[in-house]
C-alpha cells in the first residue's frame, strides 16, 4: 500500500513559523505510529511571486491535485501590497480553492476549557462549545459575473453578483448534512430569503436535499443576521451551521472570536471525492501570515497543527488519530502553556511557537 501523500505550502510570513511544528508531529507519527506520509513541499502566496514571478506555478497546482491532501500556512504580507491584483499572493490559494473546486469550507468552533475565560463572552456561553460552520466556498458573489467597476452616467458603480446553482447548493448541503450525522446530527441553514431570490434558492434546495436523502437529520432555517445575533447569544444552540460564501465569511470569523484567539482556528476545505475515495482536500489555519509577529518565535502553531488532525479524520480516516492530537492540545493548554496571543493578565510568561509544538509532541508520548 502506498503511503498517504501531503503537500506542504507554508507560505509567508508565520506561515513556515507554525508549519514547522506540524512537521514535528508529521515526523512523530511517522516514529511512533508507524503512519509514514509521503511529503512534498512547495511555494505558495508571496514566496512563489519572489521565485517565479507567479504566486502558484502551474507545477504546484498540478502536484495540488495529486496529492492526497494539500496543507497550508497562510499567504501575503505589507511587501506585496501593492501588486497587481493578478500576481498577489491570495490569488495562489484563490487559485487552489477554484482548480480545486473546494467547494465546503469547514470551520470549526470549539471552546477548550482551558480557554473559556479568554472569550469575550461569559464563560457559561462557551465553555465547551463545538459548533461547524459549513461555508460554500468556490461560488456565490465572490465569483459570481457580471463584476468590476463601470462608468454609468457622469460616475462609477461597483458591481458583484450573487449567483448559485441548484447542484452548488446540493452538494454543500450534503456535506452538512453528511458531517451532522457524524455529529449531533442538526444543520441549521442560514441565508437571506427574505430579501434575496438566491436565498430563497438556497432555502429550498436545502430542504428538497434534507427531505429527500437526509431526514433523519434535525434542519432549521434562519436569517444570516438573526443567525449573527444568535451566535453571539447562545452559539451553544448550534451543531452543524451551512450558509453561503459570503455570509459564511462574516459568520465564521465572529464564531472564531467566540473561541477566544485566531491563532486556536483550524478549517478544512474539501470538494467531490477522487478516484481513491478521498474529497480532494486543503487544511489551513484561519490566520494570515501575521507580518507583525513574523520572524519572532511569537506565533501559536496550535491552528496549524489542528487543521492537520482535520485532515487525519477527513482525508486520512484516522479519527482516533485525529482525536489523541486534539487531546494533547487540550492537555497542553490544560497545563497552563500559553503563546503570547493567549495571554491574560495573570502574569504567565509565555511560550515560544517551537516550545509549544515540543510541549504538543510530548503530551502525544504521553498519550501512549
Ligand atoms: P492575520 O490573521 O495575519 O493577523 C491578525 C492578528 O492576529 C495579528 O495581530 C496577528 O499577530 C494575530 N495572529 C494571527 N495569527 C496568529 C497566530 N498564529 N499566533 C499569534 N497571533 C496571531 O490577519 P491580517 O493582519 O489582517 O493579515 C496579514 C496578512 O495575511 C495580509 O497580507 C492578509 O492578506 C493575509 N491573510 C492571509 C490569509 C490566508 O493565508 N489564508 C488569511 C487572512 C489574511
Amino acid at each position: 500500500m502506498t503511503n498517504p501523500s501531503l503537500l506542504i505550502l507554508a507560505g509567508d510570513g508565520i506561515g513556515p513559523e507554525v508549519m514547522a511544528e506540524v512537521r514535528k508531529i508529521i515526523d512523530w507519527f511517522g516514529a511512533k505510529r508507524g503512519v509514514s506520509f509521503d511529503v512534498s513541499e512547495g511555494l505558495v502566496g508571496g514566496c512563489a511571486y519572489d521565485a517565479h514571478g507567479t504566486p502558484l506555478t502551474d507545477e504546484t497546482m498540478a502536484r495540488a491535485q495529486e496529492v492526497d491532501a494539500v496543507l497550508l500556512g497562510a499567504v501575503g504580507g505589507p511587501k506585496y501590497d501593492n501588486l497587481d491584483f493578478s500576481v498577489k499572493p491570495e490569488r495562489g490559494l484563490l487559485r487552489l480553492r477554484k482548480e480545486m473546486d473546494l467547494y465546503a469550507n469547514l470551520r470549526p468552533a470549539q471552546c477548550f476549557n482551558a480557554l473559556a475565560d479568554f472569550s469575550s463572552l461569559k464563560k457559561d456561553v462557551v465553555a465547551g462549545l463545538d459548533i461547524m460552520i459549513v461555508r460554500e466556498l468556490t461560488s456565490g458573489i465572490y465569483f459570481g459575473e457580471p463584476r468590476g467597476i463601470f462608468e454609468e452616467g457622469n460616475e462609477r458603480v461597483g458591481i458583484n453578483t450573487q449567483r448559485y446553482t441548484e447542484s452548488e447548493i446540493e452538494r454543500v448541503a450534503r456535506s452538512a448534512f453528511e458531517l451532522a450525522r457524524r455529529r449531533n446530527n442538526r444543520v441549521c441553514s442560514m441565508e437571506k430569503a427574505n430579501v434575496m431570490e438566491s436565498g430563497l434558492l438556497w432555502r429550498e434546495v436545502v430542504q428538497k436535499v434534507h427531505d429527500e436523502e437526509y431526514p433523519d437529520v434535525e434542519l432549521s432555517h434562519m436569517y444570516a443576521d438573526a443567525g449573527a445575533m444568535q451566535l453571539c447569544r447562545w452559539p451553544k444552540q448550534f451543531d452543524v451551521i451551512v450558509t453561503d460564501n459570503l455570509f459564511g465569511d462574516l459568520l465564521s470569523d465572529a464564531a472564531a472570536m467566540l473561541t477566544g484567539s485566531l491563532g486556536m482556528l483550524p478549517s478544512a476545505s474539501l470538494g467531490a471525492p477522487m478516484a481513491n475515495g478521498r474529497p480532494k482536500a486543503l487544511y489551513e489555519p484561519v490566520h494570515g501570515s501575521a507580518p507583525d509577529i513574523a520572524g519572532q518565535g511569537k506565533a501559536n502553531p496550535i491552528a496549524c497543527i489542528l487543521s492537520f488532525a482535520m485532515a487525519l479524520r477527513y482525508s486520512f480516516d484516522m479519527g482516533s488519530d485525529a482525536d489523541r492530537l486534539e487531546k494533547a492540545v487540550e492537555k497542553v493548554l490544560a497545563d497552563g502553556l500559553r503563546t503570547a496571543d493567549l495571554l491574560g493578565e495573570d502574569g504567565v510568561q509565555p511560550v515560544s511557537t517551537s516550545e509549544m509544538g515540543d510541549a504538543v509532541v510530548a503530551a502525544l508520548d504521553a498519550s501512549l
